[in-house]
């Protein structure tokens, strides 16, 4: 099939990292609270219930996501819209969905549209014909893309960054990120809409069923109907859904209890933007899927910028994405287990990439130091070559002498700064000296000042 002919945008909705729903105080996690649970008035659409304004929370995430992808923010204020559609799980008969918070901006070379909030509805149950209203309410953030893929390929790659963005920025709930509709049409034919697919490569599954059904009934001289479909995840492929609505149906209007609110008055911090970093990792030489495993996972990256500080990025690139990662993975455990164990990574890092550790042997430690155990002695044993107390205690004076600016931090209770010093240290030393003495060497030198400076008083 020509890529040429092919058209795709996508409209993806995100689940915001927020702690309440999106007008009310209720808990916005649905997934574990048992049915009808976690809902008020509000939520539940009571007549008369008047809803809190938008969350403040779920506003600053679509601000900040905006500003990464070069959105411009509304230069108006932003009202928030009642959609309004009939269906078992909307109990006030109406969607809340705002104007846009900002426009313009693109994903690699994929044109943006759009970012609004929204609530979320909430689920019906078709076999049993229950509802559950703990969802109804959840705050979600809506992307909207011009059509400017041209294949599931481009579409999986716009995700991927989308999702890069998301965790790196710790916006969206963990437990699930998005969901997507896709449009699709072929050689300027109708567009087709595929609904409420909850993975990327349910969204590949798709995009590749609808562009050979289109391809299929071109080709046999039929023409493609303008239509909502359903993704089967189970089959991979996506059947018509029975409904058809024009925007006339949605009889939009402003929601006269919802004040507007300005985008420019929102406050978020500005943190680096992850695609500069994923640049700047691979001019340093770490391959791509290496960088963006690193990139998403905060603890990964700190450990990875500590360990790049003594053994350099490409080295380290390689240590955490593969060797740390695996061992997390095997165990089924929550990265942040990593910032206990910095100083016996570094070790066991500074091992291997100065080969006085072989690859067989760092992973031994490495299990030990993850099994909660200690690697001393074996570390020693099985490397040798260490530099003596006075070397480092040399080395400890030097970097603190070179540093005034770290010691003055250090001082004034900043406790980073003596990793700082201990990257310095042990890189002078390429590694061959341990964490525990490197820092009470410096421990014992900066806090002798300390005293000293006081008693000069
Ligand atoms: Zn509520």
């Amino acid at each position: 099939m020509d890529e040429e002919e092919v058209k795709i945008g996508l409209e993806v909705h995100i689940y915001p990292r927020t702690e309440c729903k999106m007008f009310c105080r209720c808990s916005a996690s649905f997934l574990e609270s048992p049915p009808n649970t976690n809902i008020c008035p509000i939520c539940a659409g009571h007549p008369g219930a008047k809803p809190m304004p938008p969350n403040a929370q779920a506003v600053r995430a679509g601000i900040q996501l905006a500003a990464v992808f070069g959105m411009k923010a509304a230069d108006k204020p932003v009202f928030t819209m009642r959609k309004h559609y009939f269906y078992p799980d909307l109990p006030s008969n109406y969607q809340r969905t705002s104007e846009p918070l900002a426009v313009g901006g693109a994903i690699g070379e994929c044109g943006l549209r759009e970012i609004h909030f929204e609530e979320d509805p909430g689920q019906y149950d078709l076999t049993k014909g229950t509802v559950d209203l703990n969802r109804s309410g959840v705050p979600l953030l809506e992307l909207v893309t011009e059509p400017d893929m041209r294949s599931s390929r481009e579409a999986r790659a716009l995700l991927s960054d989308l999702l890069l963005a998301l965790e790196y920025l710790q916006l969206s709930r963990a437990e699930m990120p998005f969901k997507v509709d896709t449009n699709i049409s072929i050689g300027g034919g109708n567009r087709v809409e595929v609904k409420n697919i909850n993975s990327l490569s349910g969204v590949v599954k798709a995009l590749d069923f609808e562009a050979s059904r289109q391809t299929e009934l071109c080709s046999a001289g039929k023409s493609v109907e303008q239509e909502t479909r359903h993704f089967d995840a189970v089959n991979g492929s996506t059947l018509p859904l029975r409904y058809k609505e024009t925007l006339e149906d949605y009889r939009y209007m402003p929601d006269p209890d919802i004040g507007p609110i300005r985008t420019d008055n929102v406050v978020y911090e500005q943190q680096e933007n992850p695609f500069l970093i994923l640049k700047r990792m691979t001019t340093e030489g770490i391959s791509g899927p290496d960088a963006r495993t690193i990139i998403a996972d905060r603890h990964l990256l700190d450990a990875h910028s500590r360990i790049a500080a003594v053994c350099g990025p490409r080295f380290s690139s390689v240590f955490v994405a593969g060797d740390i990662r695996a061992e997390l993975n095997y165990r089924k455990s929550d990265s942040s287990a990593l910032d206990s164990m910095m100083g016996g990574l570094l070790e066991i890092a500074a091992g291997r990439s100065s080969s006085r550790l072989s690859n067989l042997n760092a992973t031994m430690l490495l299990r030990t130091l993850f099994d909660g155990g200690s690697i001393h002695p074996a570390i020693d044993e099985l490397s040798g070559g260490w530099y003596g107390r006075e070397t480092i205690n040399d080395v400890a004076a030097r970097a603190i002498s070179e540093h005034p600016d770290a010691v003055e931090k250090y001082r004034k209770g900043n406790m980073e700064v003596l990793n700082y010093f201990v990257g310095l240290c042990m890189k002078e030393m390429r590694g061959k000296a341990k964490s525990a003495d490197i820092i009470s060497a410096l421990r014992g030198i900066l806090d002798a000042d300390a005293r000293g400076s006081e008693k000069g008083k």
